[in-house]
């Protein structure tokens, strides 16, 4: 669903507890948001049913209806970009909740800052999405989304299939920080419990040896205890092979 940039987005919040809602709601008016609320599932059915929705931010901590059974429910009958909150520290609840639909998670405790700047991030993911750039350029380094392939100089990256989904998916969220358990769900579409972990760690190493011939090793960090994002610096983007 495509919306006219100049309206506020419409956000659910759907939360059980009266208090943390309220305080949601507030700040995501402050921050230009159109709000409305739904304290249990039925009420956030309804409310997606019927409201036209941009985002919901859905607790997956909801009394009867369970968070995760919700959030199928919307899927079935709505597109709607979904953000889940998940006070779930074990990073299995959370790849189930990207399994089941949702489009990204915040966990608590969280601040509302960073609760509004993933909304806005996910907005825009959705504005863009009909127009989507089937091309990510970092200096001379470009990943052909279309055709599949990457490239440095002209020159061909000679990248397996997954290694350039890999690759591509981590540019195209450059500077997010992904875990192995992540990339296995996006980059592998699997829920994690037949791919092993390593299976990424060696993919990494393999994108990370391709790029280096290219000078662009650097590009895919490893960030110690959680996972890998794609960062280029300004120096590289700008330096030509
Ligand atoms: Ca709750």
């Amino acid at each position: 669903m495509t919306r006219d940039p100049d309206e506020p987005a419409r956000v659910l919040v759907v939360e059980d507890d009266d208090g943390n809602r309220r305080l949601v709601r507030t700040f995501f008016e402050r921050e230009g948001f159109r709000v409305e609320e739904a304290a249990d599932g039925p009420g956030a059915l309804r409310a997606v049913a019927n409201d036209d929705i941009d985002l919901v931010v859905l607790d997956l901590g909801l009394p009867g209806l369970d968070g995760l059974d919700v959030l199928a429910s919307i899927r079935r009958r709505s597109d709607v970009a979904v953000l889940v909150l998940t006070g779930r520290v074990d990073e299995h609840e959370r790849v189930q909740g990207l399994d089941a639909g949702a489009d990204d998670y915040v966990v608590k405790p969280y601040s509302l800052a960073e609760l509004a700047a993933r909304a806005r991030a996910l907005l825009r993911r959705g504005q863009s999405r009909p127009a989507v750039d089937d091309r990510l350029e970092f200096g001379e380094l470009v990943i052909d989304l279309a055709a599949a392939r990457a490239s440095s100089n002209g020159g061909r990256l000679d990248l397996a299939p997954k290694e350039f989904t890999l690759l591509a998916f981590l540019a195209g969220e450059e500077g997010r920080t992904f875990s192995r358990e992540e990339l296995l769900h996006h980059v592998w579409g699997s829920t994690s419990h037949w791919q092993d972990p390593a299976t990424v760690t060696e993919h990494v190493r393999r994108v990370r040896h391709k790029l280096d011939r290219v000078g662009y090793g650097q590009c895919i960090e490893t960030v110690r205890g959680f996972g890998y994002r794609f960062a280029m610096s300004e120096e590289a983007r700008t330096a030509t092979a």
